[in-house]
């Protein structure tokens, strides 16, 4: 098997609470839109506009605590504080009343986003990959096994530098956790190793270089993170 050309990446993985064995990541799935007060907050109502589903590359995620480089190639970066399930199972077409027993555990995570270039996508009807899916945009964390319990509620938050910027429930999420799951495996086989960025509450704004991010999940490890300067300068 030792038959590629070049060694390959290693894998990505985050911290597991309490374990010193990490997560290997296998995909990262997003949902956009799934609290009604931030698709109100971009404009849209959330009768016309259901969540939606995107990717970030798996070696987007950045450990707890590190130093996050300013994005390149935007001048409006935004932080979104999500909650983030980490599958330990997987398969097609799960059924939500199931879909729990697929989950190893949940964490909190910054789905950070190119503003500028996503509004500019949206206008001309094109994709988000750009804007979501590129390094570094997935600080994350350690993820909390569900022996702690499953996250259906519980307050959700994120400030800058000490003051709040986004604070709802996760109760408040249109489609929660085992909806998702359902939905998502409809499009997607499902695999031990993907994270579920779920989506993000209203507050979402700008960071600059220097910035202190600070976000949390009731219950599960408060991610930390500042912004660098860009990388390679
Ligand atoms: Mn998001």
């Amino acid at each position: 098997m030792n038959d590629f050309i070049f060694p390959p990446e290693p894998t990505p993985g985050v911290a597991i609470a309490g374990s010193r064995s990490r997560f290997p990541v296998h995909r990262i799935y997003c949902v956009g839109r799934n609290y009604a007060d931030h698709v109100r907050e971009m404009g849209a109502e959330p009768e016309r506009a259901p969540p939606i589903f995107f990717m970030k590359p798996a070696d987007a995620v950045v450990a707890n605590g590190a130093a996050v480089p300013y994005p390149s190639a935007t001048a409006n970066a935004h932080h979104e504080i999500e909650l983030v399930v980490a599958l330990g199972g997987g398969g097609r077409d799960i059924k939500a009343s199931v879909a729990l027993a697929h989950v190893f555990g949940y964490a909190a995570g910054n789905d950070l986003t190119r503003r500028d270039l996503q509004s500019a996508a949206r206008e001309r009807g094109q994709p988000w990959d750009t804007a979501k899916g590129f390094d570094a945009s997935a600080p994350l964390a350690a993820i909390r096994p569900v022996v702690q319990g499953h996250v259906s509620r519980g307050r959700i938050w994120l400030k800058v530098n000490d003051v709040l910027r986004q604070e709802s429930d996760i109760d408040q999420m249109l489609l929660d956790v085992p909806s998702i799951i359902a939905e998502l495996s409809r499009f997607y086989e499902l695999r031990a190793g993907d994270l579920i960025f779920t989506g993000t509450p209203a507050g979402i704004g700008a960071l600059k270089v220097g910035d202190r991010v600070e976000g949390g999940v009731e219950g599960l490890e408060t991610l930390r993170h500042t912004m660098a300067p860009p990388a390679g300068k």
